[in-house]
């Protein structure tokens, strides 16, 4: 028996991937398809297009995410790799928040696929507009503060939904079309995210959205996991009818479609469980799934998420339900400076070499004797700061206690200071907030990805930060991996008839599965982790001050 995925996002809108699983959980085979270079016709610059007109419009055009479905079948079945007949559920994992418009009229065609002919070629006239706004659009500022004054501030619309509004969510994204396009809007009978579009296409009929991807919308009552009416009204009419139903991300979307029953030899009973997004997915791959377990993405932006039971809303951050338990929740936050900050001061302080980098990073002590940085190449997100570097030194301050500790702003610091600052000021935030947002401290364990899990003496401050031990996983690509884990997940639940754990796939054997991980850095001193625990109070009390005086 094997499990398959496909997706739209190893590295967001660039490509889809298609990855298979056996039912060991090992990887049978893959395929990728990179839209510049393999579709030319779109002419997409990274698989987007982007207006010159309007101010921050980022596009794809639907239709290649269509013609790119058929193309990686198709590789896959020359490959000779696999037996389509054996695949017993498919899943997916699409980039979040982009949408997808289906003109009115579009569920006959979604139903009558000819499978004598490509889907390109049967989809020309399925969308009311053929450009998706997708996760990089950031047109929507307007609409954002609009939907959010509507429902009382953007406090209220997080408590509502799991975050305050964004550009890239698709709420304001909706609103927009609504208000710059209502043909479109009028002749749209209904709206998909790109995970769901996916699972429609697969399953010939329109597919639910899953209550993972639902929440990075601002629409959906994150308590309930319904749509939420004042956030509907808040962004466009009628639009309750135009989404259809939620669903959870482990429940089946529907069986196969004919089309690929006839086309690729699908077995007639393989299932398609509900896609999701990408970050979602990457949760499942990277197997975090209870409450203590927190991922550290430390990629060209730095990114952490973890599981909590409570849902402790703010106005920073993400909460989404936990796209492998219907019981607990996904914490997410994003933070926009972080490898090529670490770069940036690479550069000017370390020669431009990690090597250098990582001997200051030793020489310095931990805990830096008191020097304090925050570090802003780009806008920050979390805190909401301008660009700018702010250094501080803590007088009277010996680690244990901040009785009597007062900090001093500084213009500069020595070179080795200057990078323990910044990594240590970087995993600190990430501490902070992570507990200001109701995450286990200390985790569990910790699972480190990205470009920058590769440099041991950063894992190694990070377990100390943390006080939990780190480790890194096998493969990079987690949200294909997850995609392909969670239609595992649903077969399973489907066949039990109910939800079963996600664990129950892989317990006592991960290590021999694709997804096993290995011990990188562990906990070496537990006195320094309480310190770091009281410095941690010191850095969120000046982060506060930072906000109040310069934050947008
Ligand atoms: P993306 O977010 O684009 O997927 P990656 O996860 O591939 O990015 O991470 C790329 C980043 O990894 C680069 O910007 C680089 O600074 C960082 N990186 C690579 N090797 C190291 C290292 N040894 N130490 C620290 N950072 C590194």
């Amino acid at each position: 028996m094997l499990f398959f995925l496909d997706l739209i996002a190893p590295h967001k809108q660039l490509s889809l991937k298609a990855t298979v699983l056996d039912s060991n959980l090992c990887i049978l085979t893959s395929e990728i398809v990179n839209f510049d270079s393999e579709l030319p016709h779109y002419k997409t610059k990274d698989g987007v297009y982007r207006d010159s007109s309007i101010n921050g419009r980022i596009v794809s055009p639907t239709l290649m995410w269509v013609e790119a479905l058929d193309l990686i079948l198709q590789r896959l079945q020359d490959s000779k790799k696999i037996d389509f007949n054996k695949l017993a559920a498919v899943s997916g994992s699409g980039q979040q928040h982009g949408s997808v418009y289906w003109k009115k009229g579009s569920s006959n065609i979604l139903s009558s696929l000819d499978p004598r002919k490509p889907l390109v070629d049967q989809f020309g006239q399925a969308f009311s507009t053929r450009e998706s706004p997708i996760w990089m659009d950031s047109s929507t500022t307007e609409q954002c503060r609009a939907i959010e004054n509507a429902v009382g501030g953007p406090l209220e619309l997080s408590k509502l939904t799991g975050s305050r509004a964004y550009e890239r969510f698709t709420g304001p994204q909706i609103r927009r079309i609504f208000e710059t396009q209502p043909e479109v809007y009028n002749d749209t009978e209904r709206i998909s995210l790109v995970s769901s579009f996916v699972a429609s296409v697969l399953i010939g009929k329109y597919a639910c959205i899953d209550h993972t991807d639902g929440s990075g919308m601002n629409l959906m009552d994150i308590k309930e996991r319904v749509w939420s009416k004042q956030a509907l009204k808040a962004t466009a009419p009628d639009l309750e009818e135009k989404l259809g139903t939620l669903a959870p991300a482990h429940a089946v979307a529907g069986l196969i479609a004919p089309y690929f029953v006839q086309r690729y030899q699908f077995n007639k009973e393989c299932l398609v469980i509900q896609c999701s997004g990408d970050n979602p997915n990457s949760l499942a791959g990277l197997t975090i799934n209870t409450p203590g377990d927190l991922a550290i993405s430390l990629g060209t932006s730095d990114t952490v998420f973890g599981i909590t039971m409570d849902h402790k809303p703010s106005i920073e951050g993400h909460v989404l339900p936990n796209p492998v338990d219907p019981e607990s929740y996904m914490v997410m936050l994003c933070y926009k400076n972080g490898s090529l900050t670490r770069e940036d001061i690479r550069d000017r302080c370390a020669d431009k070499s990690w090597d250098v980098f990582n001997q200051y990073l030793k020489q310095a002590p931990a805990l830096n004797g008191g020097k304090l940085g925050f570090y802003y190449k780009d806008h920050e997100i979390l805190p909401p700061l301008p660009i700018g570097y702010h250094r501080y030194t803590l007088e009277n301050y010996k680690g244990d206690t901040l009785d009597g500790v007062t900090e001093h702003e500084v213009k500069e610091f020595d070179p080795p200071s200057e990078i323990r600052a910044l990594i240590e000021g970087q995993f600190l935030s990430m501490r902070g907030h992570a507990e200001r947002f109701g995450m286990p401290s200390p985790p569990k364990r910790i699972i480190a990805t990205g470009g920058a899990s590769a440099n041991h003496s950063i894992l190694t401050s990070i377990a100390s930060i943390f006080g939990c031990n780190v480790y890194t996983v096998q493969r990079p690509d987690s949200a294909s991996l997850g995609a392909a884990l969670r239609a595992a997940h649903g077969w399973l639940c489907n066949r039990n008839g109910g939800f079963v754990p996600i664990s129950c796939l892989y317990k006592d054997r991960l290590e021999n599965t694709a997804f096993g991980s290995k011990l990188v850095a562990t906990v070496e001193d537990d006195k320094l982790v309480a310190k770091y625990g009281v410095l941690v109070k010191k850095r969120m009390e000046i982060e506060n001050q930072l906000v109040q005086k310069l934050g947008r």
